[in-house]
């Protein structure tokens, strides 16, 4: 039988990336589909207790097994900014003007390492499990690329020389943070599914 899983967002995008990554032994649904229309407040003080308020709330409000997400640029010079603020970090969803606030930030630094961290929570009746990807990179003084969102124009990663935001999205998508944490979610579903 088909498993459902319910991911707590609203953006058909993510829950189509989802539904294709874990393929039809599952059928993932969105908060959309469950007419769930609250705002989930994310008060948490790391990405892990981000994901699991998510994850928790949709478990509670329909039993259905259900994973949280949170995502964020991890900057070292700047002590792990902007972190769980990465979303709103000079305004809300102004991708522009949060990049010009790390880029005046760094204004300077020689030290220009970061990455780009997700993290699961799958939460169901047996508990919580956590998943995490990185991917890690460093950052221009200058954004390069239109393509991808966020922070994507001043991030290169690791063995490449162009910006998430000049790569294809393909190409991002399989060596992203996100990926990476979603294979490990999917491994470990694939392996409790086995017995
Ligand atoms: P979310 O938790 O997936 O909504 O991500 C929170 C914020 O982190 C986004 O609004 C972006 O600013 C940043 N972010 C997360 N993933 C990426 C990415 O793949 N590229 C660029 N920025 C990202």
């Amino acid at each position: 039988m088909k498993m459902e899983l319910l991911v707590a967002t609203h953006n058909q995008h993510k829950k189509e990336e989802i539904q294709q990554i874990l393929g039809n032994e599952f059928t993932v649904k969105s908060l959309t589909d469950y007419n769930i229309h609250e705002e989930i407040v994310e008060d948490g003080d790391s990405f892990n207790a981000n994901a699991l308020i998510k994850a928790k709330y949709c478990f509670e409000k329909t039993g259905i097994p259900s994973l949280g997400d949170d995502s964020g640029l991890v900057v070292e010079a700047l002590d792990g900014r902007p972190g769980i603020y990465s979303a709103r970090y000079a305004g809300d969803h102004d991708f522009a003007k949060n990049i010009e606030k790390v880029l005046r930030e760094l204004e300077g630094e020689t030290n220009r390492k970061a990455y780009f961290i997700t993290v699961l929570c799958y939460y169901d009746e047996n508990g919580t499990q956590y998943f995490e990807g990185k991917a890690h990179g460093n950052l221009l003084t200058e954004n390069k690329g239109f393509k991808g969102f966020g922070y994507d124009p001043i991030f290169v990663p690791e063995g490449y020389d162009m910006t998430f935001a000049q790569m294809e999205p393909e190409d991002k998508n399989k060596i992203s943070h996100r990926r990476k944490a979603m294979d490990l979610f999917l491994d470990n579903l694939k392996g409790s599914n086995r017995h």
